[in-house]
């Protein structure tokens, strides 16, 4: 988005990336059918990002949601959004939105190089580029726009070292976290045999006084999937705290817990406990052995059952992996850069996407935000290029 915005303004654009070929990430989000951003009003989609919503307000307000539904439309690639608000390609794909964006940037006359990376700055400041033999590049480049993601998934390109070369500049680079990420369980060996892989669908999640309903899956490990990612911010914070953090669960989010203690009450004639709580609360076989985790001998009284129905605790021991992380927290904090996304300390060399220190759920905020403030380092890395007199025309 950056090298298109810095390609129509008239500037020379090369682009560097150090895997075999570009946006992996963005490929592997398509998986997912690329949930490219949502449709709620402003003012609620701002919501999401929290504590740096001010600074990415402006950002946001540059490149709406409905400017990115027009960009990926004007690549052939129209979009539609679901009944929950988010857009995504009519396509579900990432794979030909990236090919038209290709293409449009080979049309504007950028030039892109695979196996080239950026490995720390020389003794004048300037970035070091490195070629597929690890030479170094000798071209000079008038302004650079950093795009180099965050700490999630790095074996698809972004493995954050470039934290360490900005840090050594005196950049302020918060230290990365797992975002959207999954927990650990201590899963029973017989819970897990049985049910890694289930899915839990249309499940009310607590933690404290944040309420999330959706769907989740159990992992050989724990849990993870949509609804956990909402709520993973506070829970990853609350085990870094306490060391550990406390989910609740309503296994049956539409049925008020004195109804269900009511359908429970009934006689059980014999049948086994599990195909009770199917018959008599409509639990699945997975919710029905959740309840078995949380507390081995279950309540015989319909109203204690009711109750652990409708408020199972699980304790979520660790943080999964930041490497298997949709995203990450952390990064370059917005105090280092100007409104156009320039470092303070070094004119010339903008920042964008996951570089900087926010975070927010899924849903299509991600992608927004990295596209968004993609879209403002571009503009602003021309407007200072022409500023210098560094225009092609
Ligand atoms: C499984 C998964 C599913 C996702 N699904 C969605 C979704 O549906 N919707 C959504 O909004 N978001 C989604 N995301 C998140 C989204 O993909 C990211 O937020 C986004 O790709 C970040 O963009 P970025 O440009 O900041 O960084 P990245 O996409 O990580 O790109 C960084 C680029 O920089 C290159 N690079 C890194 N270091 C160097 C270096 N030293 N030299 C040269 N090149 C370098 C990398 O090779 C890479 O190409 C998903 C993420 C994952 C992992």
């Amino acid at each position: 988005m950056a090298a298109q915005e810095m390609a129509r303004a008239g500037l020379a654009v090369t682009i560097f990336d150090r895997m075999p070929s570009p946006a992996r990430k963005f490929l592997l989000a398509g998986r997912g059918g690329l949930n490219l951003t949502h449709t709620e009003p402003l003012e609620t989609f701002m919501t999401r990002y929290g504590t740096s919503a001010p600074q990415l307000h402006p950002m946001i307000e540059a490149f709406t949601p409905d400017m990115l539904r027009t960009w990926s439309e004007d690549l052939g690639e129209p979009t539609f959004a679901g009944s929950s608000g988010r857009v995504f390609p009519k396509s579900f794909k990432a794979s030909p939105l990236l090919r038209a964006l290709l293409r449009r940037l080979d049309d504007l006359g950028v030039r892109l190089f695979a196996r080239h990376s950026f490995a720390g700055f020389d003794e004048r400041g300037l970035p070091i580029l490195l070629d597929a033999q690890q030479l170094r590049v000798t071209k000079h480049f008038d302004v650079h726009v950093f795009a180099l993601g965050g700490a999630s998934w790095p074996k698809l390109g972004s493995d954050a070292r470039w934290c360490e070369w900005f840090s050594a500049r005196g950049i302020v680079v918060h230290p990365f976290k797992p975002a959207n990420c999954g927990f650990d369980v201590n899963w029973s060996e017989h819970f897990i045999s049985r049910f890694a892989g289930a899915p839990l669908k249309n499940i009310g999640f607590a933690m404290g006084e944040r309420h999330v309903r959706g769907e989740a899956m159990i992992a050989q490990t724990g849990v993870e999937g949509g609804a956990i990612y909402a709520l993973s911010a506070p829970l990853r914070d609350e085990i870094a705290q306490a060391g550990f953090a406390m989910l609740h669960l309503d296994l049956h989010p539409d049925v008020e817990e004195a109804e269900l203690a009511r359908r429970l009450a009934r006689p059980r004639n014999g049948q086994s406990m599990s195909s009770f709580l199917r018959k008599a609360a409509g639990l699945s076989p997975v919710e029905a052995a959740l309840l078995r985790e949380a507390q081995r001998d279950l309540p015989d009284e319909a109203q204690a059952l009711a109750h652990l129905i409708k408020h199972l605790p699980l304790r979520l021991e660790r943080v999964r992996p930041i490497a298997r992380a949709i995203s990450s927290a952390g990064g370059i904090a917005f105090d280092e850069v100007d409104a156009g996304l320039m470092l303070r300390q070094a004119p010339g060399l903008f920042v964008c996407g996951e570089m900087l220190d926010w975070e927010a759920p899924t849903g299509g905020y991600l992608l927004q935000a990295c596209f968004a403030t993609g879209f403002v380092a571009g503009q602003a890395a021309a407007h200072y290029a022409a500023g210098v007199g560094l225009l092609r025309q």
